[in-house]
């Protein structure tokens, strides 16, 4: 049984409002903790904002209504993957009020504002001496700001399902056909994706989980509501050969509240097996 953390954060949004009460049956065991924004979670601070974004960047957000909403979201990153390398967790569900993937080092858009992932990466580099990280983003759409900051990286590997092809050893990009099966998806993720993983020997994986290529989503692949769980379940196993369990899954994209609320506690339920 994996120790198991949730961040939580009330600024969130329609589409998570039936949470936290939908993980009832899930908070109260033993194996799951809890942390929410204003009381355990703190926002990310600005020293460390400025390793990842460019102080133009900062500016930009910190003139939008979703300032507090990005620094609170991106701190439910930096501080899971924090209490996994302090083993005090084994692995982490991040709920996010704006997304990460689509933010770059010098510029913001598509829901996203700062790089949850991006921030977690070097606050664990400069506080812990990590040194490989791997990011495997499911969303629907290409994780254009992950690959801004890290695509001269060489001990960050991105792998991004997505519309277009690339591999260039550590970016690495799969187009997925419009209407997929599961079935080929998933074939798609343990043949091209977590090999690729295992091989690079990360030492935590992030898993930038967006739910929008389910079918009647905005970003439909045509994925049924079941398929995220089974991407639940492979991103796991991959984390447990690679690098002992330590896996960190962010909430991405996604707006539809039934599809929400279908996935994300079977999701954390797979994450805390
Ligand atoms: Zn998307
Ligand atoms: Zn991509």
């Amino acid at each position: 049984m994996k120790r198991t953390g949730i961040s939580f954060l009330y600024l969130i949004g329609e589409r998570l409002s039936d949470f936290p009460q939908e993980l009832e049956g899930i908070l109260n065991r033993p194996n799951i903790s809890f942390h929410e924004a204003f009381y355990e979670l703190t926002p990310t601070p600005e020293d460390l904002l400025l390793k990842v974004h460019s102080s133009r960047m900062i500016e930009g957000v910190r003139q939008t209504p979703y300032y507090e909403t990005a620094l609170y979201s991106t701190g439910g990153t930096v501080q899971a993957a924090e209490r996994i390398w302090r083993n005090e967790i084994d692995n982490a569900f991040v709920f996010t009020g704006t997304g990460d993937h689509h933010a770059g080092r010098d510029y913001f858009g598509g829901g996203c504002h700062f790089n949850g992932a991006a921030l977690a990466i070097e606050n664990l580099r400069h506080k812990f001496g990590a040194k490989r990280f791997a990011i495997l983003d499911t969303d629907s759409h290409h994780g254009d700001g992950t690959r801004d900051i890290f695509q001269d990286d060489e001990d960050v590997l991105h792998v991004c399902l997505c519309s277009q092809n690339r591999d260039d050893g550590t970016n690495v990009d799969i187009a997925i056909p419009y209407s997929i099966s599961d079935e080929e998806y998933l074939s798609i993720l343990e043949a091209e994706c977590t090999p690729r993983i295992a091989q690079f020997k990360p030492e935590i994986i992030f898993w930038e989980f967006g739910y929008d290529a389910t079918s009647g989503d905005y970003g439909s692949k045509g994925l049924s509501i079941d398929c995220h769980a089974e991407i639940a379940r492979i991103v796991s196993q991959v984390a447990d050969n690679a690098c002992r369990g330590k896996m960190v899954a962010i909430l991405c994209g996604g707006s539809r509240r039934d599809i929400a609320r279908h996935c994300i506690p079977r999701i954390i339920n797979c994450l805390a097996e």
